[in-house]
């Protein structure tokens, strides 16, 4: 279809990402947030290849490969500092064409942003939209308006557009763990620069990778009760407490973040949803499929997102209604298989079930090195560009 007029809200990885592919497939794009200045929620992502290769196409690979971390190498240890697998990521690399790159999610939004050819006009709060039949119109909370040809609430997990696309309110599902994360500068007296270094047991998880910049993302996971919180000031002696007793490399690590710099969220997931769709309007991103990060695929997922939404409208030349029903037929299907594979993992990471998370610990152990890419390669070569 030609000469569309597309209405974004929500200027995150998922809305940018679409407002760049929409922008250089031809069409006026749009793009409204409601925060007067935007920051990233999180200080990191890693960004498999799946969602590198929609960036690839989007132009965007030599910039990406810039600001990306050189991740060779993915090691697991124990809580107890043995190592239980040391796995090279070259053979996945080679399986799907394309390295994968941690990136610092500040890093990532900016080249984002320079990328989008239009403004995103901050300061937007969308409180609904209005199908007008033929076109569609959102409505902001300051009493103005954005008419197109279609709609795309990009508006992550608590997104205020759902509820209208849904006909019902959707409650996000509380994983059961805390995550902390945050940037350190990298050094070889924490980890190989090279390298995804990922220490488990207790049912917790210390992790960090190599983002650009010559810096480590860090995360830990410890499960927890819905509902605890801890004043940014403690957070290191809070960390202290729960990763008490494990290896001097962790212990540095707690001692080297900044705790008002360090991201303290609990973890949620949506889905799987039935519809992403309503007539001209579509969900996308978060607000479709929030995805806890176990598989490292929730901000990949908004950019298949954007990738296919955009090959159904140049490709497609019925109606807007139809280009989206038949994106709505092919994530609903990728993207809801990839929330409760995350939710699958994320219970087995921290514990639901204290033998399953045992058992993978012990898997782990005998694993070969193949058998942990092939699995991540198959996740990756499940998205909609080969
Ligand atoms: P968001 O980034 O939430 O953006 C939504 C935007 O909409 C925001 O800018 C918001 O201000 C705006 N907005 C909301 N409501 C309105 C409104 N009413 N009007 C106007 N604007 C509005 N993914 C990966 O691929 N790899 C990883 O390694 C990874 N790690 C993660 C680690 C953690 C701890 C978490 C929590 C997530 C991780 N993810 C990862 C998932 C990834 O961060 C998300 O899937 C991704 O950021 C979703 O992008 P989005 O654009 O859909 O939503």
């Amino acid at each position: 279809m030609y000469d569309l007029k597309i209405v974004i809200i929500g200027a995150g990885i998922g809305g940018l990402t679409t407002g760049i592919a929409l922008k250089k497939a031809g069409y006026q794009v749009e793009i409204y947030d409601k925060v007067k200045e935007l920051r990233p929620a999180g200080a990191g992502i890693s960004l498999w290849s799946n969602g590198v290769k929609v960036l690839n196409k989007l132009g965007l690979g030599d910039r990406m490969a810039a600001i990306g971390g050189q991740m060779n190498q993915m090691q697991y240890r124990s809580y107890k500092d043995e190592l239980l697998n040391d796995i090279s990521l070259q053979p996945l690399i080679e399986e799907v064409g394309q390295r994968p790159y941690p990136v610092a999610r500040t890093d990532l939004q900016q080249m984002l942003l320079e990328a989008f050819p239009g403004t995103v006009k901050l300061g937007s709060k969308c409180v609904g939209f209005e199908d007008l039949g033929d076109r569609v119109t959102a409505i902001f909370e300051d009493g103005n308006t954005a008419t197109g040809d279609l709609l795309i609430a990009a508006d992550g997990v608590r997104s205020t557009l759902r509820p209208y696309i849904l006909g019902t309110e959707i409650e996000p599902r509380y994983a059961g763990y805390v995550n902390w994360n945050g940037l350190v500068k990298a050094s070889e007296d924490l980890a190989p620069k090279n390298t995804w270094i990922i220490y488990v047991g207790e049912n917790k998880r210390a992790s960090m990778m190599p983002v650009g910049g010559d810096r480590f993302y860090f995360f830990f996971d410890v499960p927890l009760p819905k509902g605890t919180s801890t004043p940014p000031e403690a957070i290191s002696k809070e960390l202290a407490n729960f990763f008490a007793g494990w290896p001097q490399v962790v212990q540095n690590l707690i001692k080297q973040i900044n705790p008002l710099e360090t991201n303290r969220l609990e973890i949620h997931d949506i889905g799987p949803l039935e519809t992403f769709v309503r007539g001209r309007v579509a969900l996308l991103g978060d607000a479709a499929h929030t995805t806890t990060p176990d598989l490292g695929q929730g901000g990949c997922q908004a950019m298949e997102d954007a990738e296919v939404l955009t090959r159904y409208l140049l490709t497609t030349n019925i109606s807007v209604e139809d280009a989206l029903k038949r994106y709505e037929n092919e994530r609903k299907e990728r993207a809801n298989a990839i929330v409760l594979k995350a939710r699958k993992r994320a219970d087995q990471i921290h514990g639901k079930e204290p033998e399953v998370t045992q058992q993978w610990y012990q898997q782990l152990r005998q694993e070969s090195p193949l058998d942990v890419t092939n699995a991540i390669s198959k996740t990756i070569l499940g998205g909609p560009l080969h």
